[in-house]
Protein backbone atom coordinates (compact mmCIF):
# COMPACT_ATOMS: atom_id res chain seq x y z
CA UNK A 1 0.00 0.00 0.00
CA UNK A 2 1.48 3.20 -0.74
CA UNK A 3 2.33 5.48 1.82
CA UNK A 4 3.23 9.42 2.04
CA UNK A 5 6.56 9.58 0.55
CA UNK A 6 5.59 6.56 -2.45
CA UNK A 7 2.37 9.20 -3.54
CA UNK A 8 5.01 12.17 -3.29
CA UNK A 9 7.33 9.84 -5.48
CA UNK A 10 4.53 9.21 -8.27
CA UNK A 11 3.33 12.97 -7.80
CA UNK A 12 7.01 13.89 -8.38
CA UNK A 13 7.13 11.42 -11.34
CA UNK A 14 4.03 12.88 -12.78
CA UNK A 15 4.11 16.52 -12.65
CA UNK A 16 6.67 16.67 -16.17
CA UNK A 17 3.70 15.30 -17.87
CA UNK A 18 1.10 16.78 -16.04
CA UNK A 19 1.74 20.14 -14.55
CA UNK A 20 1.35 22.69 -16.54
CA UNK A 21 -0.06 20.85 -19.38
CA UNK A 22 -4.07 20.52 -20.78
CA UNK A 23 -5.81 17.41 -20.75
CA UNK A 24 -6.76 16.74 -24.27
CA UNK A 25 -9.16 13.91 -23.54
CA UNK A 26 -10.12 11.54 -20.65
CA UNK A 27 -10.50 7.88 -21.22
CA UNK A 28 -12.82 6.15 -18.66
CA UNK A 29 -13.22 2.48 -19.30
CA UNK A 30 -15.39 1.80 -15.79
CA UNK A 31 -17.80 3.75 -14.00
CA UNK A 32 -16.81 3.29 -10.57
CA UNK A 33 -13.46 2.39 -8.29
CA UNK A 34 -13.93 2.06 -4.73
CA UNK A 35 -16.57 5.05 -5.54
CA UNK A 36 -18.24 6.38 -8.72
CA UNK A 37 -15.96 8.52 -10.73
CA UNK A 38 -17.36 11.81 -11.36
CA UNK A 39 -20.53 12.25 -12.83
CA UNK A 40 -19.68 13.93 -16.36
CA UNK A 41 -15.89 12.84 -15.90
CA UNK A 42 -14.52 13.38 -19.47
CA UNK A 43 -16.77 16.20 -19.85
CA UNK A 44 -15.63 18.39 -17.16
CA UNK A 45 -11.66 17.52 -17.49
CA UNK A 46 -11.38 18.15 -21.42
CA UNK A 47 -9.24 20.77 -22.49
CA UNK A 48 -8.52 21.43 -18.30
CA UNK A 49 -4.95 22.64 -18.01
CA UNK A 50 -3.46 21.17 -14.62
CA UNK A 51 -1.83 24.18 -12.79
CA UNK A 52 -0.64 22.45 -10.50
CA UNK A 53 -0.63 19.10 -9.35
CA UNK A 54 -0.22 18.97 -5.40
CA UNK A 55 0.13 16.46 -2.98
CA UNK A 56 -1.54 16.23 0.37
CA UNK A 57 -1.15 13.63 3.04
CA UNK A 58 -2.06 10.56 0.70
CA UNK A 59 -4.03 12.42 -1.83
CA UNK A 60 -3.24 13.77 -4.98
CA UNK A 61 -4.70 17.17 -6.13
CA UNK A 62 -4.50 18.62 -9.62
CA UNK A 63 -5.97 22.03 -9.61
CA UNK A 64 -7.29 22.35 -12.70
CA UNK A 65 -7.73 26.09 -14.61
CA UNK A 66 -11.24 25.05 -14.84
CA UNK A 67 -11.87 26.38 -11.06
CA UNK A 68 -11.92 22.12 -10.01
CA UNK A 69 -9.46 20.36 -8.00
CA UNK A 70 -9.06 16.70 -9.47
CA UNK A 71 -8.73 14.21 -5.91
CA UNK A 72 -7.08 11.56 -6.75
CA UNK A 73 -5.99 8.75 -4.18
CA UNK A 74 -4.22 5.64 -4.53
CA UNK A 75 -5.96 3.23 -2.52
CA UNK A 76 -3.94 -0.28 -1.92
CA UNK A 77 -3.09 -1.39 -5.13
CA UNK A 78 -3.35 1.93 -7.68
CA UNK A 79 -0.45 3.09 -10.23
CA UNK A 80 0.23 5.45 -12.80
CA UNK A 81 1.85 4.33 -16.07
CA UNK A 82 3.32 7.10 -18.54
CA UNK A 83 3.18 6.32 -22.02
CA UNK A 84 3.50 8.11 -24.96
CA UNK A 85 5.13 9.17 -28.41
CA UNK A 86 8.50 10.86 -26.81
CA UNK A 87 10.87 8.68 -25.84
CA UNK A 88 13.22 9.95 -23.11
CA UNK A 89 12.43 10.13 -18.93
CA UNK A 90 9.44 8.51 -17.47
CA UNK A 91 8.21 7.29 -20.76
CA UNK A 92 7.80 4.01 -22.60
CA UNK A 93 5.30 1.92 -25.25
CA UNK A 94 2.55 0.36 -23.10
CA UNK A 95 1.45 -1.60 -26.53
CA UNK A 96 -2.15 -1.76 -25.29
CA UNK A 97 -4.29 -1.48 -22.16
CA UNK A 98 -5.05 -4.14 -19.52
CA UNK A 99 -8.65 -5.10 -17.83
CA UNK A 100 -7.45 -3.16 -14.81
CA UNK A 101 -6.13 -0.01 -17.07
CA UNK A 102 -9.01 2.26 -15.91
CA UNK A 103 -8.63 6.03 -16.85
CA UNK A 104 -6.25 7.36 -18.95
CA UNK A 105 -5.35 11.23 -19.54
CA UNK A 106 -4.21 11.88 -22.93
CA UNK A 107 -2.11 14.92 -21.83
CA UNK A 108 -1.09 17.90 -24.47
CA UNK A 109 2.54 16.85 -25.13
CA UNK A 110 1.70 13.55 -26.52
CA UNK A 111 1.95 11.46 -23.25
CA UNK A 112 -0.67 9.40 -22.23
CA UNK A 113 -0.79 9.07 -17.97
CA UNK A 114 -3.07 5.52 -17.49
CA UNK A 115 -4.33 4.93 -14.03
CA UNK A 116 -4.14 0.93 -12.75
CA UNK A 117 -5.99 -0.24 -10.21
CA UNK A 118 -6.66 -3.95 -9.77
CA UNK A 119 -8.03 -4.04 -5.98
CA UNK A 120 -9.68 -0.56 -6.84
CA UNK A 121 -9.65 0.73 -3.69
CA UNK A 122 -8.43 3.99 -4.98
CA UNK A 123 -10.49 6.79 -6.12
CA UNK A 124 -11.10 10.02 -8.22
CA UNK A 125 -13.20 13.00 -7.59
CA UNK A 126 -13.55 16.25 -8.75
CA UNK A 127 -13.99 19.24 -6.08
CA UNK A 128 -14.59 23.21 -6.44
CA UNK A 129 -11.15 24.58 -5.90
CA UNK A 130 -12.70 27.67 -4.56
CA UNK A 131 -13.81 25.65 -1.26
CA UNK A 132 -11.03 22.87 -1.16
CA UNK A 133 -10.41 23.57 2.61
CA UNK A 134 -14.00 21.76 3.13
CA UNK A 135 -13.12 18.31 0.97
CA UNK A 136 -14.37 15.30 3.71
CA UNK A 137 -11.86 13.58 3.15
CA UNK A 138 -9.00 15.83 4.11
CA UNK A 139 -11.09 18.37 6.47
CA UNK A 140 -10.94 16.16 9.31
CA UNK A 141 -7.17 15.85 8.97
CA UNK A 142 -4.44 16.38 11.57
CA UNK A 143 -1.37 18.15 10.07
CA UNK A 144 1.37 15.94 8.40
CA UNK A 145 4.48 15.31 8.65
CA UNK A 146 7.43 17.97 7.62
CA UNK A 147 4.09 20.33 7.81
CA UNK A 148 4.50 23.82 9.96
CA UNK A 149 1.68 22.14 12.25
CA UNK A 150 3.79 18.84 13.19
CA UNK A 151 6.14 19.42 16.43
CA UNK A 152 6.48 17.70 19.84
CA UNK A 153 4.77 20.56 20.88
CA UNK A 154 1.98 19.55 18.42
CA UNK A 155 2.53 15.45 19.46
CA UNK A 156 2.16 16.69 23.14
CA UNK A 157 -1.21 18.08 22.84
CA UNK A 158 -2.15 15.49 20.54
CA UNK A 159 -1.28 12.67 22.78
CA UNK A 160 -2.14 13.23 26.04
CA UNK A 161 -4.97 11.65 27.77
CA UNK A 162 -5.03 9.50 25.15
CA UNK A 163 -4.97 5.56 26.19
CA UNK A 164 -4.66 3.50 22.99
CA UNK A 165 -1.08 2.44 22.05
CA UNK A 166 0.96 4.80 20.69
CA UNK A 167 1.22 2.53 17.35
CA UNK A 168 -2.74 2.98 16.92
CA UNK A 169 -2.77 6.84 17.60
CA UNK A 170 -0.31 7.55 15.06
CA UNK A 171 -2.20 5.80 12.14
CA UNK A 172 -5.19 7.68 13.43
CA UNK A 173 -5.11 10.31 9.94
CA UNK A 174 -6.75 12.50 12.50
CA UNK A 175 -3.63 13.25 14.51
CA UNK A 176 -1.11 12.77 11.80
CA UNK A 177 -2.03 12.62 8.34
CA UNK A 178 -0.04 10.22 5.87
CA UNK A 179 1.48 7.90 8.12
CA UNK A 180 0.97 4.37 7.36
CA UNK A 181 2.20 1.31 8.93
CA UNK A 182 5.65 0.85 7.46
CA UNK A 183 6.73 4.26 8.70
CA UNK A 184 5.22 4.18 11.91
CA UNK A 185 7.03 1.36 12.64
CA UNK A 186 10.85 2.65 11.23
CA UNK A 187 10.02 6.48 13.34
CA UNK A 188 8.89 4.15 16.87
CA UNK A 189 11.86 2.24 16.58
CA UNK A 190 14.45 5.51 15.79
CA UNK A 191 12.89 7.14 18.79
CA UNK A 192 13.22 4.45 21.15
CA UNK A 193 9.16 3.99 21.78
CA UNK A 194 7.43 0.43 22.42
CA UNK A 195 4.85 0.44 19.73
CA UNK A 196 2.70 -0.74 23.22
CA UNK A 197 3.03 2.34 25.23
CA UNK A 198 -0.24 4.19 25.67
CA UNK A 199 -0.53 7.52 23.78
CA UNK A 200 -0.62 9.56 26.84
CA UNK A 201 2.62 8.52 28.73
CA UNK A 202 4.35 10.15 25.05
CA UNK A 203 4.11 13.72 25.64
CA UNK A 204 7.72 15.07 27.08
CA UNK A 205 10.96 13.42 26.67
CA UNK A 206 9.37 10.85 24.38
CA UNK A 207 7.14 13.13 21.94
CA UNK A 208 10.44 14.96 21.10
CA UNK A 209 12.48 12.35 20.23
CA UNK A 210 9.30 11.08 18.11
CA UNK A 211 8.36 13.89 16.30
CA UNK A 212 12.14 14.70 14.42
CA UNK A 213 12.48 10.46 14.09
CA UNK A 214 8.95 10.87 12.49
CA UNK A 215 9.69 13.81 10.13
CA UNK A 216 13.56 12.19 9.16
CA UNK A 217 12.16 8.67 8.27
CA UNK A 218 9.63 10.56 6.02
CA UNK A 219 11.92 12.82 4.41
CA UNK A 220 14.54 10.09 4.13
CA UNK A 221 11.88 8.17 2.25
CA UNK A 222 10.93 10.93 0.58
CA UNK A 223 14.26 11.30 -0.68
CA UNK A 224 14.99 7.25 -1.43
CA UNK A 225 12.02 7.58 -3.94
CA UNK A 226 13.09 10.92 -5.65
CA UNK A 227 16.62 9.06 -6.22
CA UNK A 228 14.27 5.87 -7.47
CA UNK A 229 11.92 7.99 -10.17
CA UNK A 230 15.26 7.52 -12.77
CA UNK A 231 14.70 3.86 -12.36
CA UNK A 232 11.15 3.41 -13.83
CA UNK A 233 12.31 4.67 -16.97
CA UNK A 234 14.52 1.58 -17.77
CA UNK A 235 11.73 -1.00 -16.28
CA UNK A 236 8.27 -0.43 -16.94
CA UNK A 237 7.40 3.00 -16.18
CA UNK A 238 5.41 2.31 -13.16
CA UNK A 239 5.58 4.92 -10.69
CA UNK A 240 5.22 5.12 -6.88
CA UNK A 241 6.23 1.34 -5.11
CA UNK A 242 10.29 1.36 -4.87
CA UNK A 243 12.43 -0.79 -2.83
CA UNK A 244 13.40 0.58 0.42
CA UNK A 245 15.74 -0.60 2.78
CA UNK A 246 13.87 -0.34 6.51
CA UNK A 247 15.51 -0.46 10.18
CA UNK A 248 12.63 -2.91 11.50
CA UNK A 249 9.86 -2.95 8.96
CA UNK A 250 9.56 -6.66 7.22
CA UNK A 251 12.12 -8.30 9.17
CA UNK A 252 11.22 -10.05 12.00
CA UNK A 253 13.76 -12.36 13.60
CA UNK A 254 16.57 -10.81 11.97
CA UNK A 255 19.02 -8.80 14.34
CA UNK A 256 18.42 -5.03 15.73
CA UNK A 257 20.93 -3.06 13.77
CA UNK A 258 21.02 -0.95 16.79
CA UNK A 259 21.41 -4.04 19.51
CA UNK A 260 21.74 -7.19 17.86
CA UNK A 261 18.83 -8.54 19.07
CA UNK A 262 15.59 -10.80 17.37
CA UNK A 263 13.27 -8.28 15.65
CA UNK A 264 9.92 -9.11 17.00
CA UNK A 265 6.66 -9.21 15.04
CA UNK A 266 2.88 -8.32 16.77
CA UNK A 267 -0.37 -7.61 15.50
CA UNK A 268 -2.25 -4.95 16.81
CA UNK A 269 -5.39 -3.26 15.41
CA UNK A 270 -5.33 -6.16 12.99
CA UNK A 271 -1.80 -4.70 11.22
CA UNK A 272 1.74 -6.39 11.84
CA UNK A 273 3.96 -4.30 14.23
CA UNK A 274 7.84 -4.66 14.00
CA UNK A 275 10.13 -3.63 17.00
CA UNK A 276 12.97 -4.33 18.70
CA UNK A 277 12.22 -4.83 22.48
CA UNK A 278 15.33 -4.25 23.76
CA UNK A 279 15.72 -0.53 22.19
CA UNK A 280 11.93 -0.03 22.37
CA UNK A 281 10.93 1.38 25.71
ZN1 LIG B 1 17.61 -3.40 19.42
Amino acid sequence: MPELPEVETVRRGLAPVMEGRRILRLEQRRADLRFPLPERFAERVANARIDRLARQAKFLAAHLSTGEVLVMHLGMTGRFTISGQRQGEFHHETGHLTAHDHVIFHMEGGESVTYNDPRRFGFMELWPAANFEAYPRLRTMGPEPLSNGFSAAYLDSALSGKAAPIKAALLDQSIIAGLGNIYVCEALYRAGISPKRLSRSVPGLRAARLAPAINAVIAEAIAAGGSSISDFAGTDGNLGYFQHRFDVYDREGEACKRCGSEVKRIVQSGRSTFYCAQCQR
